[in-house]
């Protein structure tokens, strides 16, 4: 086994360059060495779907640090390197320019990967997906001359991108297998909110609907076919289906792997030294008892602060309330909580729905609040959360009443 004293953190984004930042804020004083794959310093992703790629903000705001904050700290920043294999027993991993390195602590901040639509004409020029800054300045070029885009998923990608192309002034048709947009996590009380929002924007949206091929010719993509035989053209499309966490450095390893790398509230995967956080972790969260694995910013932000603490070898569980928000033209929203697909009783509104000034409630059993959803209303998040962590039942009326504060509702 090594001796080694160094901590390594694979996968330089923001999970990663926070651990980094976390580990020095805790007193850690070894080597600790960051290694990513993109050649780009860590940064952040959602300004890549939202202002950023409407050119209204900065390249050098997306980023998690300024460059020389990882020499003043003594943090060891290697990118444009994959690493391709972890040695648990020998305490190693293996870089693709074949050197190996030796660890005392490993973290994994692998994130995920968008799906690949796996239909004829997927690789044709044209077909974009969204996930780093590079696919965001390629949307964003294609954006500048294209009149028609299709957007492939109405998840928050595919609907945060169709809103980037409506303002940037291109006839936008959304295709989607399911009834609604966004059905899975926000049911269809609230889903249809989306749709409206969307429909208002002038965004064709085509539910139900089967992707049969994405047509082209000389090379380049033209339109996407659908299974009932129609088709719908188009300059570029927009691929945004879904996304997969990067567990192959952990599956090989023989790490236990069950969507996302599985890893307690410390985030310690089942080798005592390696640990996971951020999109790739599928974590046990203590206050719903369960495994959860949350592919959103405030997860990937706060995550890494218990992981440092457990790789320093403090007990401290991570127990945030899942919390994420999107923006869409001029609706911003804050969501926390977390419900399964169907796993909740009834919505409660609180506010003007019409007018999209509202808060939303998924409650559960016993009317307990599972969720809240605060849109283009602001400071009540905290209660939201504060509502969601106490798991007792409400008053069904008084939180349907914006007269009613809501911390008036929270009982411990
Ligand atoms: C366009 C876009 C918009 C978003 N908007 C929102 C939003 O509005 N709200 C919200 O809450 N969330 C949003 N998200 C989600 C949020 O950005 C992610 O949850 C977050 O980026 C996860 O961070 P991470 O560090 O865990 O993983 P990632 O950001 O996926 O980073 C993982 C890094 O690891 C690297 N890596 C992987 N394998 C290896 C390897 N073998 N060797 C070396 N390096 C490797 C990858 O190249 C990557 O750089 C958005 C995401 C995208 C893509």
């Amino acid at each position: 086994m090594s001796t080694d004293q160094t901590f390594l953190i694979v996968g330089a984004s923001l999970a990663g360059a926070r651990a980094a930042e976390m580990l020095r804020e805790d007193g850690f004083d070894g080597p600790l060495i960051l290694i990513g794959e993109e050649s780009e310093r860590p940064y952040e992703r959602p300004p890549l779907s939202k202002d950023y790629l409407l050119g209204k903000s900065e390249r050098e705001k997306i980023y998690v640090h300024p460059l020389e904050w990882y020499p003043e700290h003594g943090v060891d920043l290697r990118l444009g390197v994959a690493v391709t294999g972890v040695d648990p027993a020998a305490h190693e991993i293996s870089l693709a320019d074949g050197s190996r390195i030796g660890y005392a602590k490993l973290l994994l901040t692998t994130g995920s990967a968008p799906r690949r639509l796996p239909v004829p004409g997927a690789d044709l020029d044209g077909v974009l997906y969204l996930r780093s800054v590079g696919d965001s300045d390629r949307i964003r070029s294609a954006f500048g001359s294209a009149e028609r885009v299709a957007v492939i998923g109405a998840g928050w990608i595919g609907l945060e991108t169709a809103a980037a192309a409506r303002t940037a002034g291109a006839e936008v048709t959304v295709l989607e297998m399911a009834e609604l947009p966004l059905l899975r996590v926000l049911g269809s009380e609230v889903a249809q909110v989306f749709a409206g929002l969307h429909r208002e924007h002038g965004v064709d949206l085509r539910f139900g609907v089967q992707v049969a091929e994405i047509t082209g010719s000389d090379g380049r993509a033209d339109g996407v076919r659908l299974a009932d035989g129609s088709h719908v053209p188009a300059d570029v499309v927009i691929v945004g289906v879904g996304i997969t966490p990067n567990v192959q450095l952990a599956s090989a390893a023989g790490l236990d792997v069950d969507n996302g790398i599985v890893v307690d509230e410390r985030l310690r995967s089942s080798d005592p030294d390696i640990y996971a956080a951020g999109d790739v972790a599928s974590a046990f969260h203590p206050l719903l008892g369960k495994h959860i694995r949350v592919e959103h910013w405030s997860n990937a932000r706060h995550q890494p602060r218990a992981a440092a603490k457990a790789m320093l070898g403090q007990d401290v569980a991570y127990d945030r309330v899942p919390y994420f928000y999107t923006d869409q033209y001029d609706l911003g929203m804050e969501y926390a909580g977390y419900v399964e697909p169907d796993g909740y009783d009834e919505v409660v509104f609180r506010g003007d729905v019409a007018g999209r000034e509202f808060v939303a409630f998924w409650l559960g059993a016993g009317g307990r609040v599972l969720a809240g959803m605060n849109v283009n209303i602001w400071d009540v998040n905290d209660a939201i959360q504060d509502l969601v962590r106490a798991a007792t039942p409400v008053d069904k009326a008084a939180l349907g009443d914006p007269a009613t504060p809501l911390e008036s509702l929270i009982s411990s």
